[in-house]
């Protein structure tokens, strides 16, 4: 991929900010996990299966995912008002979309799989950065899951696609202004979710989307080794 273009933190196109995940960080809860991208910090913590109340919520078919993602007051310079917002239930809902296709709810009828995720720190991707986490956390809580599922976001700058756009760049207002594409993928490389704020046209779309799968795929390379690290750990070896 060659291009002019010049990502105001020096970046390559193709290059995800330095990025790092870890597993087991929240000891109450039945699985947890963090995923940082540059300045993003995100921390999942998974709760249950168990038992769903109010009753008439069960689903006697299969277990529910229940996902609630939460951005801190205090994980962007200027305070944000504490509490539910059209976005976080917006996002809320595309991070149980993100992730339901791997889970075998079916193991868990009338069952609740509540994930919370919270951002500590928000510079963009944030809810990338929590499905990543939400995905690791509930490997670790030992939820069936039939493969990992790893998130990104991709993008156009100038007319040129890259990838992990900080908010700098989210903020880039050059020519049409930056398109920004949200991707979840399994490793298998489903789609499990996909968003597109802005405009595209199906060839870069269709380069962005490879763009993303390669990078998911070294996201999946570190989330696989915090798994493994995990129970290493666990296993009081060393
Ligand atoms: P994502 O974080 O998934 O990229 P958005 O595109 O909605 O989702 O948000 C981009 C970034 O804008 C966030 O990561 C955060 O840095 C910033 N941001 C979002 N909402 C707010 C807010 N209410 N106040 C300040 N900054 C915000």
């Amino acid at each position: 991929m060659t291009s002019s273009f010049k990502r105001p933190d020096g970046r390559k196109v193709d290059e995800l900010r330095e990025f790092e995940a870890k597993v087991g960080i929240v000891p109450n809860a039945d699985g947890s996990a963090m995923y940082r991208s540059g300045e993003t910090i995100a921390i999942a913590a998974v709760y249950g299966p168990k038992k769903m109340h109010p009753q008439h919520s069960q689903n006697p078919e299969k277990g529910t995912l229940r996902c609630t993602y939460n951005m801190n007051s205090f994980s962007v310079s200027e305070r944000i008002r504490p509490g539910p917002s059209r976005r976080s239930t917006e996002i809320s809902k595309i991070t149980e979309w993100a992730l339901e296709p791997v889970l075998m709810l079916d193991k868990f009828q009338n069952m609740v799989v509540d994930v919370h995720i919270n951002i500590i720190q928000a510079d963009a991707g944030t809810r990338c950065a929590g499905i990543n986490a939400a995905a690791m956390a509930l490997a670790h809580a030992g939820i069936p899951m039939k493969d990992m599922v790893s998130s990104v976001s991709v993008g156009k700058l100038d007319k040129t696609i890259v990838v992990d756009l900080s908010k700098e760049e989210e903020d880039y207002e050059e020519g049409e202004g930056p398109t920004d594409i949200p991707i979840s993928m399994t490793h298998s490389g489903d789609i499990t979710h996909f968003q597109l704020d802005g405009k595209i046209d199906s060839k870069q779309l269709m380069e962005a989307v490879e763009l993303a799968k390669k990078s998911c795929e070294q996201i999946y390379e570190v989330q696989k080794k915090a798994l493994k690290d995990s129970i290493d750990l666990t296993g009081g070896e060393d």
